[in-house]
């Protein structure tokens, strides 16, 4: 049976070009310095974000909690969305390690936060008070459905901040999906944020690693970060070098997952009893809700589905997430909607 498996673009196995990087990479000890392929990878990811210096990491988590340390003291204030990553789905990291304090905003529809709400949260000098000192954004939005932000905006909110004496970290996982959503170099939305992570190990399919970017200064002050946190990784090259194909041609491609999830949501919103939760897909995610109409509970629509090859994430109660990545190809859309047809249908009769 075929497996459709959409519960996230973590999913993605490396390809056989990668595979063979993997194999023939150079590689060195990384803690020394001296592994070339991370070399390589860490200075085109940082040439791409329009950045002086790169820092390979295990994982997003790892990137962000690292830039965080960095820029943050004890006490210190993160102003963020209440929606975002960082805040929800890391494990509380930045407070348990950091003893940064955050304060959430709410996230806007398309994942920003509103400069007003931002100027209205700056901390005076007061001792009763933490200080304010960072705000992190989240491009692509991965709770506010996928959605992105423009570099006008982020450019906005830098310029707001820098004016302020503030530092803008983003968590750009996803950020060559902005980069394509906006029809923009990735450059042109990360060139004046302070900081930024991306996952290579999503939609760009890299079996694992995110790369952090920043000057010099600050990559110098997170590799020390990173080792305290245990992301000091020896001979990671053989992992770099999937991460090098990831940059080279992996990134263009993704306009394709953002049209199969398009389409997916363009048939699945036709089905009656289904709703799309933000709207039409911005990108690569498709969340649904069903209606009582349909009577599956949450966990039993999943369950018939996987019995027909295909998974999806629950996000909520009768709430569903889909994410499209490299290895769903068009025919795996249409099993997908033919799938919910089927089972729609039948408990309909
Ligand atoms: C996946 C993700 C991360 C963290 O990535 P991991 O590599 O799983 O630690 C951070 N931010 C966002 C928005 C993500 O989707």
């Amino acid at each position: 049976m075929t497996i459709v498996d959409l519960r996230s673009d973590t999913v993605t196995q490396p390809n056989q070009e990668m595979r063979e990087a993997m194999m023939n990479a150079a590689v060195g000890d990384d803690v020394y310095g001296e592994d070339p392929t991370v070399n390589e990878l860490q200075d085109m990811a940082a040439k791409t974000m329009g950045k002086e210096a790169g820092l390979f990491v295990p994982s997003g988590t790892m990137g962000n909690l690292a830039a965080m340390l960095v820029h943050c003291q004890r006490g210190d204030e993160v102003i963020l969305g209440n929606k975002a990553h960082t805040f929800l789905f890391e494990a509380g990291g930045i407070s348990a390690l950091g003893g940064i304090h955050s304060l959430q905003l709410s996230n806007q529809a398309d994942g920003s936060l509103l400069l007003d709400d931002i100027k209205h949260s700056i901390r005076g000098d007061d001792p009763h008070e933490p200080i304010t000192k960072l705000i992190a954004l989240e491009n692509t939005h991965n709770r506010c459905g996928g959605t992105y932000q423009t570099p006008e905006y982020v450019n906005s909110v830098c310029s707001f901040a820098h004016e302020k004496g503030l530092i803008v970290h983003m968590d750009g996982a996803r950020i060559f999906n902005a980069a394509i959503a906006n029809n923009v170099p990735v450059k042109k939305i990360t060139e004046n944020v302070d900081s930024v992570t991306f996952c290579l190990s999503k939609g760009l399919c890299a079996p694992a690693g995110s790369v952090l970017c920043g000057n010099n200064e600050f990559i110098r002050k997170a590799n020390r970060i990173r080792k305290q946190l245990g992301g000091g990784m020896r001979q990671v090259g053989i992992l770099a070098a999937a991460g090098k194909v990831s940059l080279e041609k992996m990134t263009d491609r993704l306009v394709e997952d953002h049209i199969h999830a398009m389409k997916l949501a363009e048939a699945l919103v036709k089905i009656p009893g289904i709703i799309l939760n933000y709207g039409e897909p911005k990108t690569n995610m498709v969340f649904i809700q069903f209606s009582d109409e349909i009577p599956f509970t949450t966990e039993e629509f999943t369950q018939e589905l996987s019995k027909l090859g295909i998974r999806i994430g629950i996000v909520g109660d009768r709430q569903y997430r889909m994410v499209t990545h490299y290895w769903i190809k068009d025919e795996d859309i249409s099993l997908t909607i033919e799938g919910f047809q089927f089972l729609i249908n039948k408990q309909h009769k």
